[in-house]
């Protein structure tokens, strides 16, 4: 029996994050008439969303032709050919309507002199199946567009009767004995209480695992929560072994240049001053998609022409650009530019570097959101009251690398999706399920083991050991002996949190406490990443083995699930990719011919 007192509470759906797909995903359900919770660690506008910058993705043709079409052939290509083409078509053909439906919210997007929504060029977006020149496709709020779309959504979801519960920490889900989802505990972490949120419908909206690397563009709260809460309850993670590395981090601290600087015609060059970009990719140069990029600035730098004093960067020239333009398009980019590497982008170069940026593996889903558990019998099978949405799941839209600006296009377009699959799942009038309580008082044993932990080793320290193993061997370049060396290394931190010390023995802002929850997630995240890449004998996306330089269709076009167990213990199964679209040639879907795998060059 457990020593916490628990308050309950019953709704229709639970949603967990109040990011950008937590938000559509909620007012979505709210909209339908169902009974809704948001629960979030942080307050909603603080979501990892609030961050980004350059823009989103929608064939809206203001600034020159543009087909949903297209944009379907970018992200498959950018992909690498291993999203599924069906979740791919759905949100490419839902794009400009979802972008509409922002701005008819409220969202402040910069306008062309005509008054449209105003669209920059973004990496890998391209007009004519691949074969065009760069199309204007990032619809942008100067390059503050995630904060502006976070914001909005928050007060469109206000307007609905969606009940929020702030600042309350979810600590695992309730699984009943068939394999249902029946609800979760969370923490509040202002006052200690605990509450049992039971629910016909959980959705998981909890962001990326940016954390697990020494250096990342995301936020302290990116711990990949909801992959650890997933984990627990016995359920695989999907390609998990992709995590992009934005080009532009900035050097030595991390912080984000938006693409969108390349977009409004900024250049990379190396020590010698040379704009390498034309030699690799000499269609679409420094546009080239971010997996490339990064790989070209990382080749550069091995051989001897990075910048500064150790030769271990790169220069991102804005000079040339009209002060006007860096200061209505790009005014946060001048900012952090001053503040995190003391630079005047008008007159000097920014300093960068290739940063952890974006998880595209997550919580295997259906473009509905509905998570999934594949058997050998059926590698589609859907887990009964689970749905996941946003950077924590894996739909798959974005295969092996996200192009930019395909992620806010993903959070509004499949959060939405959840709560139109709900309305056709969910029986309003059906009780809510109330599973055994046994099940919650394992979950809160785990929480008072954590709490009470009082071992050798602070979480502090081993996170960092973590964070820079996972930078060491698990980075842009990838070898057999690296992969290996972080699959020892990733064991040997998980036999640590055995013995894990927690000075702060509390309930009520216990830090301490909390980010030792998010390191156990953490772990979870970090050992998937590291075993599925071991596993996987070839280079796609962002996945680069040096000792496999090509991709290998006939081995490995195929999903990786990573089973996390006990201990850290970690055991793959694969499914196969969604090669189909929705919709067949012959009802006004795609020529799938035109989409067929072949050699990806920028
Ligand atoms: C610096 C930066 C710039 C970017 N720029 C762009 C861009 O220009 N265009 C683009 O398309 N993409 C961009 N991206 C990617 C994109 O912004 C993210 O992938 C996307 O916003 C993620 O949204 P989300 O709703 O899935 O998660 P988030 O916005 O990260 O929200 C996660 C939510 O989950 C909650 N949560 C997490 N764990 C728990 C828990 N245990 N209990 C309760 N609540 C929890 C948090 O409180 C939060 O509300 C950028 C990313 C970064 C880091």
């Amino acid at each position: 029996m457990s020593a916490y007192e628990v308050i309950e509470h019953n709704y229709d759906v639970v949603v967990v994050g109040a990011g950008g797909a937590g938000l559509r995903a909620t007012l979505g359900m709210a909209e339908q008439g169902l009974r809704t919770a948001c629960v979030t660690k942080v307050f909603p506008t603080r979501s990892h969303t609030v961050a980004a910058q350059g823009g989103v993705a929608a064939s809206l043709g203001n600034m020159g032709e543009d087909h949903w079409q297209w944009h379907m052939y970018d992200t498959v290509k950018g992909s690498d050919w291993l999203g599924d083409n069906d979740t791919i078509e759905y949100v490419t053909r839902e794009a400009p309507r979802a972008v509409y439906e922002l701005e008819h919210y409220g969202v402040p997007f910069s306008r062309t002199e005509d008054g449209r929504i105003y669209q920059r060029p973004f990496g890998g977006h391209t007009t004519e199946y691949g074969e065009g020149v760069p199309v204007s496709r990032a619809c942008a709020a100067a390059d503050r567009t995630g904060h502006a779309m976070l914001h909005t959504l928050y007060g469109q979801s206000l307007k609905h009767n969606a009940e929020f519960y702030i600042e309350y920490f979810a600590l695992d889900l309730i699984m009943d004995d068939d394999g249902t989802c029946t609800g979760l505990i969370a923490w509040k972490l202002d006052d200690g209480t605990i509450h049992r949120f039971n629910a016909k419908l959980v959705v998981l909206a909890t962001g990326g695992a940016g954390r697990t690397y020494f250096s990342c563009t995301s936020a302290h709260t990116c711990t990949g929560d909801g992959a650890g809460l997933v984990a627990r309850a016995g359920l695989p993670l999907q390609d998990m072994e992709f995590v992009q590395f934005h080009p532009t981090g900035i050097y030595g601290v991390g912080p984000l240049i938006t693409e969108g600087v390349r977009g409004e015609g900024g250049y990379l060059t190396n020590s010698e001053g040379e704009r390498f970009m034309e030699r690799y990719a000499p269609t679409f140069k420094d546009l080239a998609s971010r997996d490339v990029v990064s790989r070209c600035m990382m080749l550069e730098i091995r051989e001897g022409r990075g910048v500064g004093p150790l030769k271990d960067h790169i220069n991102l020239n804005l000079m040339h650009l009209p002060p006007e333009v860096i200061y209505e398009r790009l005014p946060g980019i001048a900012e952090s530019a001053r503040i995190f590497a003391g630079v005047d982008v008008t007159k000097e170069p920014i300093p960068v570097l290739p940063t952890a940026h974006y998880n595209m593996g997550g919580i295997p889903t259906n473009h509905w959101g509905e998570v999934l558990r594949p058997t050998e019998d059926d590698p589609d099978a859907v887990v009964p009251g689970l749905m996941a949405a946003g950077e924590c799941a894996s739909a798959s839209l974005h295969g092996a690398n996200r192009l930019g600006t395909n992620s806010l296009l993903d959070i509004v377009v499949l959060g939405r999706a959840t709560s139109i699959r709900a309305a056709e799942v969910i029986d309003k009038d059906a009780a809510v399920p109330n599973a055994g309580k046994d099940k919650a008082d394992a979950i809160l044993d785990r929480f008072d083991k954590v709490r009470h932990a009082n071992g050798a080793n602070p979480t502090a320290d081993v996170r960092l050991e973590m964070q820079r193993a996972m930078q060491k061997d698990a980075a842009v370049f990838r070898t057999a002996e690296s992969l290996a060396d972080g699959v020892k290394a990733i064991a040997g931190i998980w036999d640590r949190l055995a013995d894990l010390k927690v000075t702060d023995r509390s309930l009520i802002w216990n830090s301490d406490l909390m980010e030792t929850l998010e390191l156990q997630n953490l772990m979870a995240n970090a050992s998937a990443i590291i075993t599925g890449a071991e596993a996987r004998k070839e280079s796609r996306g962002a996945h680069a083995r040096e000792d496999f330089p090509d991709r290998d269709d006939k081995n490995w076009r195929k999903h990786s699930l990573a089973w996390v167990g006990e201990g850290g213990k970690t055991q793959m199964t694969y499914r196969p990719v969604h090669e189909q679209p929705l919709t067949p040639l012959e009802e006004g879907g795609v020529d799938m011919k035109k989409f067929a795998p072949k050699k990806r060059v920028y």
